[in-house]
Parts: structure tokens; C-alpha cells; sequence
């Protein structure tokens, strides 16, 4: 489903959502739980992309929800994956998860098996363009989160849900203070549209735009 300015989300996939971004660079935003290659693929089939036309996938946090199908992209694209710095060693399996995640294995491995680390994969540090989109650091759901932004529309990963606009819920937060920054950081943009990994895709309005701000003030 095309959603605004050339960027689609896919319907049907499981786990996070999964945006395309056309443009100046094609490329993917997450990849949704383990297993979602073929709904990926047969949505770029019905609009006229090729798997190898991808310049590469951008993870916004390293959620098997978000990186599941990461892999198996890769494979078809075969091209760079993207994670900020703070993220990869997650990604790349060398450290621990942080909290409650450090558990997560537990449940999420008998149902999609260990997962494996994608191979060529580039840090983001925050600050930088990917294309002509920002790389914005946003920690707090995850140490390396991240938001793309541009031109007003951002796509948010873990950083709020969309529909009725809120912060990720604490209990996957690493840590809620960061979370908290990092969502002002973004409120503070010029804002269009939020593309969030959970939730419908939201046009910005001042009524959750002020809801949000209300909260953050009242947690602070
Ligand atoms: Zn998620």
C-alpha cells in the first residue's frame, strides 16, 4: 500500500511493519518476524521491483519482529544492511540483549530458531543522510535505535505506535528516560507523517502532537 511521498508499507507482513521507500534510493525498512520473504517479495513483484533493485534494508532496532526476515532479504537483495553502531553487536550476536530482552531468546527460538546475523553489515551513527533521508539516533527502546526522517514524514521504528500516537510501552524500554529524549527530538521536527513500526500509519496532528507532549511533561 503506497502511503505518501513514494513510500509503502506491506500489508499482510507479520511482526513490525515493513516499509519500502522509493526515491532517490530504494530500499527496505525493517523486515518484519522470520518467514515474511515471500509476502515481501510478491508485493515488490506487483509493483514492478526486482529483490535485487534494493540498495539495502535499514533496521531501526534489532526486535526479531523487526529483523526476522532480514537474512532471507538479503539473500534475494543481496545488499548492505544497515543498523546503528550501538545495535550490531546485538545483531551480529556478541553481546547480550539488555533487560527483559536478554529472555527473549527463551520464547522467540523455539518458534523461529536462532537467529543468524546478517552478513555485510554497515554502522549508522545518527546525523548522517542515507540518501536523502536523516539517520536520527533515538535510543531508549533499544541503545541503537533509530528514526529515518525527511521532509517532514518519519519512519519511527519502536519510538512511538501510531493511530493514537504514543510512546513504546516501558516494559520493552531499555530505557525509558533516553525513550523520552529521543521522542521530543522528533516531536520537534517539522512533521507530516509517522510511520511507525506498530499502528497505522498516522498523519501528524496537533491533537496528538499536544497529547504526546502533555505526557512527556507529566513523566518528566
Ligand atoms: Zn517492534
Amino acid at each position: 500500500m503506497l502511503v505518501t511521498d513514494g513510500i509503502h508499507m506491506f500489508e499482510g507482513v507479520k511482526g513490525a511493519h515493513i516499509y519500502l521507500v522509493t526515491g532517490a534510493h530504494l530500499f527496505l525498512v525493517d523486515t518484519g518476524l522470520p518467514g515474511q520473504e515471500h509476502r515481501i517479495c510478491n508485493y515488490l513483484s506487483a509493483i514492478g521491483i526486482k529483490p535485487s533493485a534494493l540498495e539495502g534494508i535499514v533496521l531501526t532496532n534489532y526486535d526479531v519482529d523487526h529483523v526476522g526476515s532480514v537474512v532471507a532479504m538479503q539473500k534475494l537483495a543481496k545488499c548492505p544492511i544497515y543498523a546503528h553502531a550501538l545495535e550490531i553487536p546485538y545483531v551480529l550476536g556478541q553481546q547480550d540483549r539488555l533487560g527483559i530482552k536478554r529472555w527473549l531468546p527463551l520464547v522467540t527460538q523455539p518458534l523461529y530458531g536462532k537467529l543468524i546475523a546478517p552478513r555485510d553489515l554497515r554502522p549508522l551513527v545518527g546525523g548522517e543522510f542515507f540518501g536523502d533521508w536523516e539517520i536520527i539516533h533515538t535510543p531508549g527502546h533499544t541503545p541503537g535505535h533509530i528514526t529515518l526522517y525527511r521532509n517532514g514524514i518519519a519512519i519511527v521504528g519502536d519510538l512511538f505506535q501510531g493511530g493514537e500516537i504514543c510512546l513504546a510501552p516501558s516494559y520493552f524500554t531499555w530505557n525509558v528516560a533516553k525513550l523520552k529524549e529521543s521522542a521530543q527530538i522528533v516531536i520537534e521536527r517539522p512533521l507530516r507523517w509517522i510511520l511507525p513500526g506498530h499502528g497505522p500509519a498516522t498523519p501528524a496532528s496537533s491533537h496528538w502532537l499536544n497529547k504526546l507532549q502533555k505526557s512527556l511533561r507529566s513523566r518528566s
